[in-house]
């Protein structure tokens, strides 16, 4: 076999060239960083983890209308996705108060916020990815009114879709971040969820407990990563392929 191309390496995943035109490879890595990649680690088993529970999150949103990049997992840590022109920003969706919000504007850890907050930060590790406003999208130039708009749009179903299934597995889905990207199909253009959507990029709380079940557990040193991304991925009946399948998620009363 033909040595694969290498498009691009990141923190926690890299590119390779796909089979076809418009088409990469995802393949994800056991690194996690945190604090603009201060803090790093390697977890064994989260790449497969993530590859899982991407893939999980990225099908049911295309089932549902809601366009992503995936196409079909390949392998434990693989996935096919179409090629897209990556926005450079980061879309987070905020239900409840957490982190960078929390210290930014004085809010209790845990507050429910009156309203989902969509908020945008400029991808840049150099600058430390800043909060920018829609001024400064427009007038730099890194996506037009019409793009916000669908932006936002595609966030908030995302949002909906996330927390309806967080909440039947006992999960709240405190916030997230997703990244957007361009397909060009003929003269038209649409925007697509890229990137990843998995625990490394969501804030997950267990209803009753409180217990942390996403990269907060290695941001803050809270325990095991890869037990509480099991564990997320136990409750929604995705399961590594040599563990026996669940094909309903166990809905928690
Ligand atoms: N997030 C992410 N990548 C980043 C920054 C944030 O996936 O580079 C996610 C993070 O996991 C959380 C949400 O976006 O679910 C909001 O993060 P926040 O702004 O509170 O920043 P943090 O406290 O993680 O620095």
């Amino acid at each position: 076999m033909a040595r694969r191309t290498k498009v691009y390496e990141g923190k926690a995943k890299i590119l390779y060239e796909g089979p076809e035109p418009g088409t990469l490879i995802q393949y994800f890595k056991d690194d996690a960083t945190a604090f603009n990649a201060e803090k790093r680690d390697v977890i064994e088993g989260k790449g497969v983890l993530n590859n899982r529970l991407s893939e999980y999150f990225m099908t049911g949103l295309n089932n549902i209308g809601v366009p992503t990049h995936f196409i079909r997992r390949l392998n434990m840590r693989e996935q096919l996705i179409r090629a897209v022109e990556i926005i450079p920003l980061e879309v987070v969706v905020r239900n409840i108060a957490a982190g960078s919000i929390s210290k930014r504007l004085g809010i209790e850890e845990g507050t429910p916020l009156p309203r989902p907050i969509v908020e945008f930060y400029y991808k840049n590790d150099a600058l430390g990815d800043p909060l920018v406003s829609e001024e400064h999208i427009l007038a730099f130039g890194w996506a037009t009114h019409q793009d916000l708009d669908d932006i936002v749009a595609l966030a908030l179903r995302v949002n909906d879709f996330l927390s309806g299934i967080m909440t039947g597995v006992g999960i709240k889905l405190v916030d997230f971040k997703i990244e957007v990207g361009r397909i060009y199909e003929g003269d038209f253009q649409r925007l697509v969820v890229a990137d990843e959507i998995s625990p490394d990029s969501c804030r997950l709380w267990d209803i009753k407990t409180g217990r942390k079940l996403d990269k907060d557990v290695f941001r803050r040193d809270l325990g095991n990563l890869s037990e509480a991304y099991a564990e997320v991925a136990r409750r929604l009946g995705v399961m590594p392929s040599n563990a026996t399948p669940i094909t309903k998620p166990k809905l928690m009363n």
